[in-house]
Formats: structure tokens, sequence, C-alpha cells
């Protein structure tokens, strides 16, 4: 992991959370050579002066450049970011900056000091005055995230890749934020983690990536917190991430499958995921069917209750699918 950049705040100190095994550096590093022929993310912005762009929807500063040959479900969806096609892969760079309103982009010294008012997208934490004192010193920065994704897919087989096992990002957001794990740092249960999430279910880590373990609010439908069947991300192993529904391979919502998930854990073995269906999901969070944007039945995951973390998260212990790398 690089130095993160364009920090307001000179000394960033590790947060009273740490989100286990997503900020430690990455175990991996991309060895594909591309030639840039994308433009990389201008994304100087700093958190005080951070504003949203009214006509793009992002933050002022970051672009949206999506490659033409993207098959569709990637280029009309994802925005915020770059992304585009490497041989094999689709390549996703992302400055990582929330397109809404936070806590963190003041933070809690700004916001003890009285000077939070002075941040354009700062907002209170939903929780209301005195949860600040849950929410550690993080504050968001600009990032360089770069997602090596598989353009196809393949279920892997044997043992399966953890999801929490230090990778900087497991996946990527419409939106272009990263995705993390269903893990908090130790001794914290995810769920406790939860109470430090912001008003669009995100919070940066100690060096300031901000990220969501659970609910993208700004992707979902307004004031259904991800109970419907819209699109969330993309994971690193290229299966695409959805809300607790399932759309039924149709745009209406009348139809959308109410989605039951599963009540074990899994153990890493390929062999023993079990149980999916077309309204049931395995122990990963996923299934196989078609969805709006997959004509032939494909491997996707859903924003699900998760035995490990106790609360509703994108993604469980383990990627069913061969993964990709990440860097930042
Ligand atoms: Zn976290
Ligand atoms: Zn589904």
């Amino acid at each position: 992991m690089k130095t993160p950049k364009l920090i307001l705040l000179a000394i960033i100190a590790a947060g009273a959370f740490g989100c286990a095994g997503s900020n430690s550096t990455t175990e991996t590093t991309t060895s594909t050579t591309t030639t840039d022929a994308y433009p990389t993310l201008s994304a100087s912005v700093a958190n005080k002066t951070a504003s949203i762009n009214g006509t793009t929807g992002c933050i002022t500063n970051v672009n949206t450049t999506m490659d033409s040959a993207l098959p569709t479900r990637i280029k009309d969806n994802f925005k915020c970011q770059v992304a585009y096609v490497s041989g094999t892969n689709y390549i996703f760079k992302s400055a990582n900056l929330p397109n809404t309103t936070s806590f963190y982009w003041a933070g809690k010294s700004e916001y003890d000091a009285g000077n939070s008012g002075q941040y354009a997208l700062f907002a209170a934490l939903p929780n209301g005055t005195g949860s600040a004192n849950a929410a550690g010193t993080n504050v968001i920065s600009s990032e360089s995230l770069q997602l090596t994704i598989p353009a196809t897919p393949t279920l892997k087989t044997g043992t399966l890749s953890g999801t929490q096992n230090g990778l900087v990002a497991i996946g990527l957001t419409l939106n272009g934020l990263a995705i993390f794990n269903n893990a908090a740092a130790p001794p914290d249960n995810l769920s406790t983690e939860a109470l430090t999430f912001d008003g669009f279910d995100g919070h940066p880590q100690n060096t300031g990536i901000y990220h969501h373990h659970a609910g993208v609010r700004k992707v979902g439908i307004s004031g259904t917190d991800n109970n419907d069947a819209n699109l969330i991300g993309i994971a690193l192993d290229g299966y695409l991430i959805y809300g607790k529904k399932c759309d039924n391979a149709t745009a209406a919502t009348g139809d959308d499958v109410t989605l039951t998930a599963s009540v074990g854990t899994s153990d890493g073995t390929a062999a023993n995921i079990t149980g999916a269906s077309a309204t049931t999901l395995d122990q990963l969070h996923g299934h196989t069917t078609t969805t709006i944007h997959l004509s032939t039945p494909t491997y996707h995951y859903h924003m699900a209750l998760d035995p490990t973390a106790t609360i509703d998260t994108l993604m469980g212990s383990y990627f069913r699918g061969v993964v990709g790398s990440v860097s930042n």
C-alpha cells in the first residue's frame, strides 16, 4: 500500500476500529501491465472543500471513464471510477471518495473542535450526538485503488480464497468504493463496528480507505437499505453483488425474489458449499440464476445476514470464484 495522499490531517492515528484483514498491506501485487491508455483518476480533493458535482454525481474532480469495450452491465452502471478491458481482465481504478455526506470528511477531531461545519460534506453520525465517541480518529482520504478482475469469472475448486486475508479491498461498488469483508478488528464483531457507519453505511479504516462491509444506500432504492434487487458492485472474483432480493431477470420489481440466507458457515472448501437454489443462498451469500444482467445462469452474490458478522453483509468469509488482484 502506498502512503495515502492528499490527507488534510498530517497524522492519521490508528483508529478505534481497524477492519481485520482489510487494512494491512495487500497480499498480492498486480502483475498486469497496462499501457494506461485510459486516464488516471484526477482526484486532488481536499476534504474541507470536497463537493459533489451535480452533473456527474461524483466528487468534483473525480471522473468517470468507461471503456466502450466493457459489457453494458459494467459501463452502464459503474461511475466515479475508471474501468477498461485489459486482456482477459477488467481493470478498475478508483480514488475511492464517497459521493455522499459523511462524518468522516471531517472526522472526530474537527467535530470535537467545533470545526466540522466548515466541511461541506460533513454530516453527523446517524445515531446522533455522542456516537462520535465511537467513531475513532479515522478520516476519508483519496486512494489509488486498482482492481484487476477476471472478465470471465470461474468457480474455484478445492480450497477457496478467503475474504479476510489482507486484501486492500475485496470488491468495488457501483460508485467506486471499496468493499470490505464480514469481519471487524478483533475483538469486535462487525455488528459492533457497524455503530461507526455513517449515514450511507460506510466508514474509513485507519489509513483513510472508505469502505462498505454491509449496506450501500447510495446505490439501493432510497429507503430500502438494499432490501431490493439492485446491483451493488462487483467482487474481486468478477461475480456481481446485488441487494437482498434477486431481480428474477426482469426489470419489474413486483416479481423480485425474497431470498433466504444460509444459516451455516463455510469451511473454505468448494465441495462443501451447499444449499443454493433460486430462493436460497449458499454459505457465501451466492447462488446461480439468471438476472437482468446475466442472461445465462451465472453465480452472483447477495447482501445477506452473515453468521460471522451477525448483521447483513455484502460478502461472506470466502470468494466462490478465482480472484484477481488489488493494489493501492
Ligand atoms: Zn470497516
Ligand atoms: Zn440472485
